[in-house]
């Protein structure tokens, strides 16, 4: 393995999506691997890019196939990243960047020690509220469940994660991850 995995978590709603599409533009030889989700699509999304959707089933026989580095069950839908995509990217020397939840970042750091774990932050929880609503994207039940996620996220995060990044203003937040790769 020649290239460098780089883990990026953060509750939802904290802007991990634009960070990590800021990061691809400004950092040559990044790779945001696209995961594989038993999640609904939802309006806006388009297969192939924020993820591959796949049924419940189909995601199972991927488990059982060995097809993943990592997966997870998030919000009552399974999550993974795809193992040979993943390993050729590293294998050509890339940045590769794992948008993921924390237990799917600890699975990661066990099996590559190297891997650097950085977890955003909001600059304060209102804040988190505020972009899940304005994104308008799930349904105030959906929106529950995810706030309530973030603070039990957040508290296994000071455990897990080398770099806690506040995303207050993203230019100064992808400045700083783009520090923390170089190192
Ligand atoms: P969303 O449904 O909002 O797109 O994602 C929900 C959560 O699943 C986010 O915390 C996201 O980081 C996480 N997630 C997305 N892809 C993966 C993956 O491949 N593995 C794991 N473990 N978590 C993922």
């Amino acid at each position: 393995m020649t290239g460098q995995l780089v883990v990026i978590s953060g509750p939802s709603g904290v802007g991990k999506s634009t960070i990590c599409g800021e990061i691809l533009k400004r950092l040559v030889g990044s790779y945001l691997s696209i995961s594989t989700t038993s999640r609904e699509k939802k309006a806006g999304e388009q297969e192939g890019r924020e993820y591959n959707f796949v049924s419940k089933d189909e995601f199972k026989r991927q488990i059982a196939a060995d097809n993943f580095l990592e997966y997870a069950e998030v919000f009552g839908n399974f999550y993974g990243t795809p193992r040979d995509k993943t390993l050729s990217a590293l294998e050509q020397g890339k940045i590769v960047i794992l948008e993921i939840d924390v237990q799917g970042a600890k699975q990661i750091k066990e099996q590559y020690p190297d891997a650097k774990l950085i977890f955003i932050l909001p600059p304060k929880h209102t804040e988190l509220q505020r972009r899940i609503n304005d994104r308008g994207r799930e349904e105030e039940r959906e929106i529950e469940k995810r706030l309530a996620g973030a603070g039990i996220e957040i508290a296994a995060a000071w455990r897990h994660y080398k770099y806690m990044v506040i995303n207050d203003d993203l230019e100064q937040a992808v400045n700083e991850i783009i520090d923390i790769i170089r190192r």
